[in-house]
């Protein structure tokens, strides 16, 4: 018998006067309406310190959506002792109770909090209703049912057992807790990193970036409500390095699963390094860490299809995803109908509040990141090296607005082309048509990211050699699409090189990551 594998949670439309859109609507409003206190959660209790920050929305500077209870060091050190404390009794318990409660979740999200999910991620990190309905709704439902899936599938997976001798593998959870960092950009991703490791018998530390709170309350309070036990997994809030000191100097840190910076990486895998005699165990480092994504489009390409690709790849979600196109190559014999198509197709994407349901773009998520994007637009208005063709404003008035900008450059190792900014800037470079392949070859050398990317073309013979050349270049692959939306279930998620350590979310690779095994010979 086999596991007949879930189906991907539908992506409902919104259309006008859809019972989901009057849904959303009355959240909206009911989370507007009031400033919701969040507490922090530790062994299954709500902890309040009266050190509060406050939440507004990226688009509405002067709402106050509510406040958080930030934590110190004492709070990220109860949190481990609840894991800790939960740890014996939450591995024993068989797979199947495990599983229940998060199928219940994924249940539970699909339907009754459908609409908080999605109202809390356009709210607290300015989604539009379509973005958050395929992040914090499907996506992360996707997330739970499968690794459901996957894990049932690791569990069965026994060795031979030769005549006289039976032979059993015990999938363990690791040895001490583990450490989940999340980010602001996707709902989602901030679900899947605390739950796949929790799922397979792990107790739980949960720090969110401070810019995504809102939503991941929601999260926590399904979770509690489908029945997951106090101190399998502990939310705190807290600064990075407070949380990092704590947990990367405890003896049974057994692992990190983070999507965040290369920066912030780099640094903890290197703490984590120093302090390898302290553990009692190896720990695992899984982490997602970035992205400079490319597009390149061959001679034979469609210039609508190439327009459309960087369109929706660059400026879905305003940019603020790793897998956000954000450097083109675009063939001479075409550029000229690519670059128009594309300038008209980014002209008329509307931009303002995540409320009103026509907006395509939204505000980008802080200040700092505000202020990061406007200063790569900034040094590019002032580069001789550089044109741009389309946007180039933003205003942080009311909300922290960029137009969707696209960046022309002569030099194909222009800054923009190289660092990753997190925003709707996309740069790009028109190479000579003739020379597709020294064209792949710069686009291999031009980024030490390696997340997505995208080959378009019409000659099997152009993607083929895409396909040999760009081996490296990135993680998910794609020919003729955008570099973007990765399925759960359906293209497992993850990069090399600056990218992480592609352990892909969404599949067993990643599951493995959280089982220690143990090997059991029993002599009959
Ligand atoms: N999985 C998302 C995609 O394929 C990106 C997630 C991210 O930004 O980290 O577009």
């Amino acid at each position: 018998f086999e596991f007949a594998a879930p189906k991907n949670e539908p992506v409902l439309n919104y259309a006008p006067g859809s019972a989901e859109k009057v849904a959303l609507k009355k959240q909206l409003a009911a989370f507007k309406a009031v400033e919701m206190d969040i507490p922090m959660y530790i062994n299954g209790e709500e902890v309040r310190t009266g050190k509060t920050v406050n939440i507004h929305p990226p688009h509405e500077r002067k709402h106050k959506l509510g406040h958080f209870h930030q934590g110190d060091s004492s709070h990220v050190q109860k949190a481990i002792d609840a894991a800790l404390a939960a740890r014996e009794k939450w591995a024993d318990t068989p797979w199947e109770q495990r599983a229940a409660i998060f199928m219940r979740a994924a249940e539970m999200m699909a339907t009754k909090y459908r609409a908080h999910m999605n109202a809390a991620t356009m709210l607290g990190q300015s989604k539009n209703a379509y973005q958050a309905e395929i992040d914090s709704a499907c996506e992360l439902i996707d997330f739970l049912r499968y690794n459901v899936h996957y894990l049932g599938q690791i569990y069965q997976q026994q060795p031979y057992s030769p005549q006289g001798i039976h032979n059993r593998v015990e999938y363990r959870p690791l040895e001490g807790f583990v450490l989940a960092v999340t980010p602001f950009n996707f709902t989602a991703i901030a679900g899947n990193l605390p739950t796949s490791a929790a799922m397979c018998g792990n107790v739980v530390v949960w720090k969110p970036a401070n810019t995504q709170v809102y939503a991941a309350n929601v999260i926590m309070k399904i979770l509690i409500e489908a029945g997951l036990p106090a101190g399998v997994i502990n939310l705190v809030y807290t600064d990075g390095p407070t949380v990092g000191d704590v947990c990367f100097n405890h003896a049974d840190f057994a692992g990190i699963h983070f999507t965040g910076s290369t920066g912030v990486f780099q640094t903890m895998w290197k703490t984590i390094g120093t302090n390898i005699s302290k553990y009692k165990t190896y720990p695992r480092i899984v982490g997602e860490t970035g992205g400079k994504d490319f597009v390149i489009a061959h001679k034979s390409a469609d210039p609508a299809v190439v327009a459309t690709a960087l369109a929706r790849g660059a400026f879905e979600f305003q940019g603020q995803k790793c897998s956000a196109a954000s450097r083109a190559y675009v063939p001479s014999n075409i550029a000229d109908e690519v670059k128009a198509n594309l300038v008209k197709q980014v002209s008329s994407m509307k931009m303002g509040t995540t409320e009103d349901f026509t907006n395509f773009i939204n505000a980008v998520i802080d200040e700092k990141s505000f202020d990061k994007i406007a200063s790569y637009i900034d040094n590019a208005k002032k580069s001789d090296a550089t044109s741009i063709l389309v946007g180039g404003t933003y205003d942080k008035t009311e909300g922290f607005f960029i137009a969707p900008t696209v960046i022309e450059t002569k030099d194909p190792k222009y800054v923009t082309m190289c660092e990753e900014i997190f925003g709707p800037v996309l740069t790009l470079y028109v190479y000579d048509a003739e020379k597709f392949e020294e064209t792949l070859a710069l686009v291999d050398s031009t980024s030490e990211y390696a997340l997505t990317g995208s080959i378009i073309s019409t000659d099997r013979y152009a993607i083929e050699l895409a396909t040999k050349r760009l081996t490296n270049s990135a993680g998910n692959f794609y020919i003729n699409d955008k570099p973007t939306g990765a399925v759960v279930g359906q293209q497992p998620f993850g990069g090399a090189r600056a990218s992480g350590t592609n352990d892909k979310a969404g599949s067993a690779m990643n599951l493995y990551r959280w089982l220690s095994a143990r090997t059991i010979k029993e002599t009959m």
